[in-house]
């Protein structure tokens, strides 16, 4: 019985705490009790109704758990500073094979996603988190936070903002949905998702200096934003699309771009699966998703084009371009094509570390 008030967390975990904190995870204030986790693993909704498609969850080994008890205030550490408090209210566990079908579609311990998640801790900790200072994890650490976002849009008086999610170094395809967006959108808020990240994923400075580069060189400075979301990777591809969008709801957006494959993996996910579940939460979500298709680069209407306005899909003609392909290509220290990378966007990061190691 004796009362440990004391949890310390790890890079992820932190990263939950301090979004839950910000406000990024709105309407959840804290870490899912048992009711609020099966209601959105099974009904992609919380007990509210609010849609909400991924669990955050606190994992921490059963002795620990026996250590605490509900409604004390345990202190969040992380690097040795406490960081938030939590107020416990339920300490559960779950089938995780079971739970991870649901959650991403296969139990597989070969989907990055599955292999995460059933290696967390046995016992949940749910229970109302208050953020008491955030610690520099030292990976381009957010310099925006949701209320950051909101008072630039509002500032700007721009009501149509246009937010977009990407782990890349950015490419033509990109681009193109970018610029889509800003046709008829006020501003366009590019967050990469940065965070604990897989060897062989891009580093966050060679995302973002990309992206400083294809900022300044090839877009109206004045209407696009450049922050970062530090969190996880979860690969829950369609779950985690509308996961993707009600985040950058939270930042202020109004539109939020879902392309091909959205936080997919490895072919787990069909191409537009995650378009499917967006119109299933239509006007449900307090943001608009916007479902995009393609694009591709076609040799024949010599331009970037999508399925919608190229009649060639299907042909040589059709050159892809996708982050995995433009991974491999940069890794063996070839030159992308220009048509699907921008030669100024591949050249800045000359002396840039591209990815990450184990
Ligand atoms: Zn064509």
């Amino acid at each position: 019985m004796a009362n440990n008030s004391q949890i310390n967390l790890n890079l992820t975990q932190y990263l939950e705490v301090e979004k839950i904190g910000l406000g990024a995870f709105f309407p959840i204030m804290g870490f899912m009790n048992e009711t609020e986790f099966k209601s959105v693993v099974n009904e992609f909704c919380l007990p509210s109704g609010d849609i909400f498609t991924l669990p955050i969850v606190l994992d921490v080994d059963e002795k620990l758990a026996n250590e605490i008890d509900i409604g004390s205030t345990v202190e969040l550490l992380y690097m040795g500073s406490v960081v938030a408090h939590l107020i416990p209210n339920d300490f559960y566990n779950c089938d995780r094979s079971l739970v991870a079908k649901a959650i991403f579609g296969t139990d597989d311990p070969n989907h990055p996603g599955v292999k995460h998640f059933i290696s967390l801790k046995p016992v949940f900790v749910g229970g109302l988190v208050k953020l008491l200072k955030r610690i520099d994890t030292g990976i381009w650490h957010d310099k925006l936070t949701p209320a950051d976002t909101k008072n630039i849009f509002r500032e700007n008086k721009w009501r149509r903002m246009v937010g977009f999610q990407t782990r890349n170094v950015p490419h033509r395809a990109h681009e193109y949905l970018q610029k889509i967006a800003l046709e008829f959108a006020d501003g366009l808020f590019i967050q990469p998702l940065i965070g604990q990240r897989r060897s062989g994923d891009f580093t966050p400075e060679a995302i973002l200096t990309g992206y400083e580069t294809l900022i300044n060189g090839f877009f109206p400075k004045d209407r696009v934003i450049l922050g970062t979301l530090s969190t996880f990777m979860r690969f829950a591809g369609p779950r985690e699309a509308i996961f993707h969008a009600i985040i950058r709801r939270n930042y202020g957006c109004t539109h939020f771009i879902v392309g091909r494959d959205h936080a997919g993996v490895g072919g787990w996910y069909g191409e537009y699966d995650a378009h499917r579940l967006a119109n299933k939460f239509e006007g449900k979500l307090g943001i608009t998703i916007l479902c995009l298709s393609g694009p591709y680069f076609c040799e024949i209407c010599d331009s970037l084009v999508t399925e919608k306005t190229c009649p060639h899909s299907g042909t040589d003609a059709v050159k892809l371009i996708n982050g995995s392909d433009m991974r491999q290509i940069l890794g063996d220290g070839s030159f992308p094509n220009p048509k699907l990378m921008r030669h100024e966007v591949i050249e800045s990061l000359n002396n840039i570390k591209l990815f990450m190691d184990e």
